[in-house]
């Protein structure tokens, strides 16, 4: 083998600080193709379960391996396969994100049913189900005798924070690959490598976003995202009475629900486009009878999902301001407690000096424990505004809870 096909396929650039996960994954898609031929490949096999904490690049490994099976040159990083499969944009590759709360039987049957189909226009039909916690042991016991005995051409791959998410019974049926939370170095380096990031606003990215690269990403290149971060780190030490609370929670929700459309507005206009296009329907041409019929209903279904990753994403980003708050009474128990350890958010230690000085371990304690509260809450299917303004109460007061 000569050295620049010992090279990891350009694909795997996306992952960062995974090394050991980038070569499995690559001999596992060069495996793949020997076996297509009829060879052996064991590196390959049908059913995988991709763990790591979120941001640790879990969704982007799956997506990426799905992409690199079906890209006819292994994951070239650079053809409308590579780029559109991990969107779900490949006949192929499903992508499946459950969107609610949980994912039931009668979801996984249907999944079962896509799954089976083969592959249109590659050799492998791969289905990546991300946040493979979110299913009912009903449905995983639904989908275990299909992960079993999968159609020679399926492959599925399954993502989960961690092992003890899962039933044991999907561990031992599926191959496992880690990702783990790079460190604050690796991170550092990839957004100077990549984005040309000079090296304090690079160290500043890793710090805040504690391992998760997107969002180091984010805070690196967009200063829209800095700034909202600061406005969030700013509410604790504006919550001078209730009504504060409710505006600072108000206005939490807005600007999650802002930005959340940010994001989705775009990528619902780009799949109905898809969608019409693919009835050969376009802006002008009308389609009549049962083309017609059959295009309404499609496009009913994929109003649903639209709706229901709207309010997914509402709550994730959501979840990310109350993620960077956990770091903030971090940093502020860190200073109470004295202990000798680098602040997530140095660039605020007066403020943080001042809050920490404002109140006990104990106080402190209990908002982080109402923060992790609330982002399970969040979970569930709680109104957000509310259980945010709980927060706040809670925030300004942490004893709140106790005294009522
Ligand atoms: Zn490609």
């Amino acid at each position: 083998m000569t050295e620049a096909t010992a090279l990891p396929a350009p694909i795997w650039n996306i992952l960062i600080g995974q090394d050991e996960v980038v070569t499995k994954l690559d001999r596992a898609v060069h495996d793949a193709e020997l076996i297509t031929r009829g060879e052996h490949g064991p590196a390959m096999t049908h059913a995988w379960l991709f763990t790591g904490p979120p941001g640790s690049g879990r969704s982007n490994a799956a997506t990426a391996f799905a992409a690199a099976l079906v890209c006819p040159e292994n994951g070239c990083g650079q053809c409308q396969i590579c780029r559109n499969a991990p969107t779900g944009g490949h006949p192929d590759v499903d992508i499946v994100r459950p969107q609610g709360l949980t994912y039931g039987v009668d979801d996984a049957r249907e999944l079962i049913k896509q799954a089976g189909m083969s592959p249109t226009s590659s050799q492998w039909h791969v289905v990546v189900v991300e946040d493979a916690d979110r299913l009912t042991d009903q449905a995983v016991n639904v989908l275990l005798k299909a992960i079993e005995e999968p159609p020679p051409h399926t492959v599925w791959v399954l993502c989960a924070p961690s092992t003890e998410d899962v039933l044991p019974t999907i561990l031992s049926r599926t191959r496992h690959v880690v990702l783990r939370t790079p460190p604050d170095a690796i991170v550092v380096k990839a957004l100077q490598e990549r984005y040309g990031i000079d090296a304090s606003l690079a160290a500043f990215a890793a710090r805040a976003s504690q391992g998760h690269i997107g969002r180091a990403r984010a805070l690196a290149t967009d200063e829209h995202a800095r700034m909202r971060r600061q406005e969030v780190l700013r509410i604790p030490m504006q919550l001078h009475d209730l009504p504060a609370c409710f505006v600072h929670a108000q206005n939490l929700i807005e600007t999650a629900t802002l930005d959340a459309h940010s994001i989705t507005d775009s990528l619902d206009v780009q799949e109905a486009e898809q969608l019409r296009k693919a009835f050969g329907a376009d802006a002008e041409s009308k389609l009549k009878g049962q083309l017609k019929r059959s295009l309404d209903s499609s496009m009913k279904q994929l109003e649903t999902t639209q709706k229901r990753r709207r309010t997914r994403t509402v709550r994730d980003q959501v979840d990310r301001a109350l993620v960077d708050l956990l770091g903030l009474y971090r940093d502020v128990l860190l200073l109470q407690t004295g202990a000798d350890v680098g602040l997530i958010n140095d660039e605020m230690r007066p403020q943080l000096s001042q809050l920490a000085a404002n109140g006990t371990t104990e106080d402190t304690g209990r908002r982080l424990l109402a923060i992790n509260y609330t982002r399970k809450q969040m979970e569930s299917n709680v109104t957000p505004l509310m259980a945010i303004e709980a927060l706040m109460v809670e925030l300004k007061d942490p004893w709140v809870r106790a005294a009522s």
